[in-house]
């Protein structure tokens, strides 16, 4: 796993210089998933120092209407990388998602979610399927610009501009060059939203001019999400706006296995954030059942962006052979396939004996 930044990597290129980097529990599962992880970052020698933060929920109940205080801003503005659980945010009333107001706030404007299957040893259809998707991170219907009109009436803005677009695309671009990937397709609605997704779609033509060597495709959203879905091996990086990312992302993880093993990376010219693409899966929470897997690939992610890639190496491949050994949390365990079925901590007792 290479960096993905914007920017160079954070100069730390060895494990005795601890980096500090911010850390966020979050609630659900999200405690749970983060110690796993942490105890596994620990046991590889990551040179890491978390700090924690106090975000989400507990937070806004105190009266503090953004939900992050303004020490874990501080923290956050000045270690300039943060690992984060999963937050809950209620649907269709109450506060306002901490993850939109972090991203939106700190510019993180590239959301990285690579999604590979694993298969034999993770159940799939798709043993193929190896693609990116590059989802623009701050703008679209995301943006959370929403009226009530009347007491019937109400309306949400899609805001889409050029400079976001531009962003986007060349990162997605630049991005395929760096990994050696042949193809770029943009995901857009045009025929119907002909300015908003027209001028994404405008814009990967004009960026995709400068980029001879790689393939270039435009889909529209609906079958391009239907195609996904029963032939993801066409797809190798994927460029769409904010909602549609959310949303094939999530389709594509699932597809591969599970939406508990897929991390993702949020990507700013100034800091940068890590996490599962996952929620808090509140269904689950407590049980020491949730698959730690997706927040341990955004840990990996993150490693390689501070310059520890041989640590960051080390736990992927420790995290790999534990999967291809049949160590399976339940959301992945088949009986009669894999191994044992384990518990969030075993799972991560698991990595850790094969450091
Ligand atoms: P979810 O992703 O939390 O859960 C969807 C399903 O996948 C559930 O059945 C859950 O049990 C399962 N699942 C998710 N992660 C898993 C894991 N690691 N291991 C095993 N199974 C796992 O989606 P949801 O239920 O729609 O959302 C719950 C809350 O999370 C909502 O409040 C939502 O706003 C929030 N959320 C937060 C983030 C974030 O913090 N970045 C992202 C998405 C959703």
């Amino acid at each position: 796993m290479k960096n993905l930044s914007a920017q160079p990597a954070t100069p730390h290129t060895d494990t005795k210089t601890l980096v500090k980097v911010a850390v966020a529990r979050g609630d659900g599962i999200g405690p749970e998933i983060m110690d796993a992880t942490l105890r596994i970052l620990d046991a590889a020698g990551a040179g890491i120092e978390p700090e924690f933060i106090d975000v989400g929920k507990a937070v806004y109940l105190s009266g503090n209407t953004s939900g992050i205080t303004a020490a874990a801003w501080d923290t956050v503005r000045k270690n300039k990388v943060i690992l984060k659980s999963p937050i809950t945010t209620p649907q269709g009333k109450g506060y306002k998602s901490l993850n939109v107001t972090l991203r939106k706030s700190l510019g993180l404007f590239a959301n990285v979610r690579p999604v590979m299957s694993l298969s034999p040893y993770i159940h799939t259809h798709f043993p193929e399927m190896d693609l990116v998707v590059i989802r623009e991170n701050e703008e679209d219907l995301y943006a959370g610009i929403e009226h009530r009109q009347t007491q019937d009436v109400v309306q949400c803005l899609k805001l889409i501009t050029r400079p976001g677009c531009e962003r986007i695309v060349r990162y997605a671009f630049e991005y395929a060059r760096a990994y050696d990937r042949r193809k770029v397709t943009c995901m857009v609605k045009d025929n119907i939203m002909k300015l908003t997704d027209g001028l994404f779609h405008t814009v990967f033509d004009e960026i995709g001019a400068e980029y001879p060597d790689i393939e270039k495709d435009a889909q529209i959203i609906d079958i391009a999400s239907a195609r996904l879905a029963s032939r993801p091996e066409g797809y190798d990086v994927v460029v769409t706006s904010n909602l549609y990312g959310d949303i094939v992302s999530d389709i594509a993880a699932e597809i591969a296995g599970s939406v508990g093993m897929a991390g993702s990376a949020n990507i700013g010219t100034d800091v940068a954030m890590f996490e599962a693409i996952h929620g808090s899966a509140p269904d689950i929470a407590g049980r020491n059942i949730a698959n730690p897997s997706g927040l341990l690939n955004a840990a990996v992610m993150m490693l390689a962006h501070i310059g520890q890639q041989t640590v960051a190496d080390k736990v992927k491949n420790a995290w790999l052979a534990t999967i291809e050994q049949g160590f399976h949390t339940k959301d992945i365990f088949i009986e009669g396939q894999s191994t044992r079925a384990v518990s969030t901590d075993e799972f991560a007792a698991e990595v850790i004996e094969r450091l």
